[in-house]
């Protein structure tokens, strides 16, 4: 099992600097000191480390008790979930059942849903009485809303013993340990760090939930501007991870038999660019300006064991033919888009500062189907921006129901505090309105998922099994490689992973049902056995 790095030492010498700063201001007791001969904003090499590491491991609290950690968001947010969890299992911690049975719990915070604050308050309310029945506990709170509230989260929630940010996930495990030494901290980076062992996810420690697929970081924050959305705020500029890394990591999943892999990312699609504009600048002229995208998903479905390719999420803005191209050449990658239109109307678009048009949309997307046949669309739609008329939404249903979406995320606008909508007040629409609307679009969506289902029927479809269904265990849950959620009775026990052929023989809006014909691929990666903690 990989090692985290487990003391407050293992970080890059900014991130000491700014613990140093943050202590001095609590008049808490400063931080070991970054070591000699590490000049100031270098990341430390991976020798310094361990000497490090053993310096000082036998300084902080043993790392022991279970814990628990609670995952709001988005996918991005999930995969730092897995990474926790990682870290804290390298560093000696083991799953509880549940809170009750817990000694950490650890809150990955999302700020991108509605009243996101209330309900990590309401949560941190209920976790106080959690910690007072038991000494020893303690509470984490990660993610975008303490990168965004920061020294405000204990200022609120006093009860929390660590608060970190969305740039500091590698230091979960020595936070929690420097807290049992010296009390409560506080560590919320400005930027990420550059040490892309510590910068992407994907290279920590990981405890994945499903050992059959997994999730892969190729790029960390947003250079957009949606007007609507905190992201660049909490998760700062695009980075693209380096190509090989991806590569190597998803080679490396492969031979442990995952079969699916799911590229993740704000904005997919722009992968690269920061790579080479840097390679541009540092005088390669031969760096071309080219969709790097396109080529790492050929590179990626081409990894022998590699059924499955998905990603997430692309943005219409900058979505390239060659993308398109790679889709339909590369038989792994799903005949599956996620496409956030966000809305129809070309004048709410202009105000969310998405760079598109509805026509620009809808062309983008007939190329799409022109290139994938059998492509499923889905999309995520905000009903009720900041001065949306009446006929702003009649667009957005008539570009919905020109796209024919196979299922959408649909979201009544509301503001999240820092973002530039929250601030358009006087032209917030009045909610009975929004909720009108939102019914209206609703229709119109349940209206294409359940035609674009119906059109199933009676095909033979390669599903991958993911397990029991949860209203009934008799029944396996299994999904297409467009995404759909199938449900059908096997003909023999199958495992979770296991690919198998399934005739649809029923479609209802938000999944189908199928009869088993034959197993196609059995899974090879090991079931998962408790880490015992010696
Ligand atoms: Fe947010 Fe827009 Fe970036 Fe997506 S593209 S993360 S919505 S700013």
């Amino acid at each position: 099992m990989v090692r985290a790095r487990c003391c407050v030492n293992g970080l890059d010498a900014m991130g000491v600097a700014l613990l140093a700063s943050r202590h001095h201001h609590r008049g808490s007791p400063p931080p070991v000191p970054v070591p000699h001969g590490v000049p100031a904003g270098a990341p430390l090499g991976q020798s310094e480390r361990l000497d490090i590491r053993q310096d000082c491991a036998s300084s902080l609290a043993d790392m022991t008790g279970r814990y628990v950690v609670r995952t709001y968001g988005c996918q991005m947010n999930e995969h730092d979930s897995e990474r926790i969890a990682g870290l804290l299992e390298a560093d000696g911690l083991v799953p509880a059942d549940d809170e009750d049975d817990a000694d950490v719990v650890v809150l990955n915070t999302c700020c991108i849903r509605e009243n996101a604050d209330n309900r990590l308050y309401g949560n941190l309310g209920h976790l106080k009485t959690w910690k007072d029945a038991r000494e020893g506990r303690q509470i984490v709170v990660a993610g975008c809303l303490s990168q965004k509230d920061r020294d405000g989260v204990r200022n609120r929630a006093p009860q929390v013993d660590v608060v970190l940010g969305t740039h500091n996930v590698h230091r979960t495990a020595e936070l929690l340990r420097q807290s049992r030494v010296s009390g409560p901290v506080t560590e919320i980076l400005d930027a990420a760090v550059v040490d892309e062992h510590v910068l992407f996810p994907s290279a920590l420690p990981v405890r994945r939930e499903t050992s059959y697929a997994a999730w892969v970081t190729i790029q960390i924050g947003c250079d957009n501007n949606c007007a609507f959305c905190i992201v660049p705020a909490v998760r700062g500029e695009e980075i693209s991870r380096p190509f090989d890394d991806v590569v190597d990591e998803v080679r490396r999943f492969a031979g442990e038999g995952v079969t699916e892999v799911t590229l993740l990312g704000q904005n997919v699609n722009s992968y690269g660019r920061d790579i080479q504009l840097a390679a541009r600048r540092d005088g390669d002229t031969d760096a071309r300006i080219r969709p790097l995208f396109a080529d790492l998903l050929r590179a990626v479905g081409g990894i022998d064991g590699i059924r499955r390719v998905r990603f997430t999420s692309p943005h219409p803005k900058d979505m390239r033919t060659e993308t398109f191209e790679a889709m339909a050449d590369v038989a792994a990658v799903c005949d599956h888009l996620h496409y956030p239109l966000q809305s129809g109307s070309d004048q709410v678009l202009a105000a969310m500062h998405r760079g598109y048009t509805g026509e620009r949309y809808l062309e983008r997307l007939a190329e799409a189907r022109r290139h994938i046949p059998d492509l499923a669309v889905s999309t995520d739609i905000i009903v009720g921006f900041p001065g949306e008329t009446d006929r702003d939404f009649e667009q957005t249903l008539e570009v919905t129901a020109a796209a024919e979406f196979d299922y959408a995320y649909t979201f009544i606008f509301s503001p999240r505090p820092g973002t530039e909508a929250a601030a358009m007040e006087s032209q917030f629409v009045d909610p009975a309105v929004a909720g009108e609307r939102f019914e209206r679009l609703r229709a119109v969506v349940e209206r294409s998922a359940l035609r674009r289902h119906e059109a199933r029927v009676g095909r033979v479809e390669e599903v991958l099994v993911e397990g029991p269904s949860r209203k009934d265990p008799s029944v396996l849950a299994a999904r297409t490689g467009q995404n759909k959620l199938v449900h059908f009775v096997p003909g023999r026990p199958l495992r979770a992973g296991s690919y198998a052929l399934v005739e649809i023989t029923r479609a209802a809006p938000h999944h189908l049902e199928g009869r088993f014909v034959e197993v196609t691929h059995e899974p090879s990666h090991r079931t998962r056995i408790p880490v015992a903690v010696l």
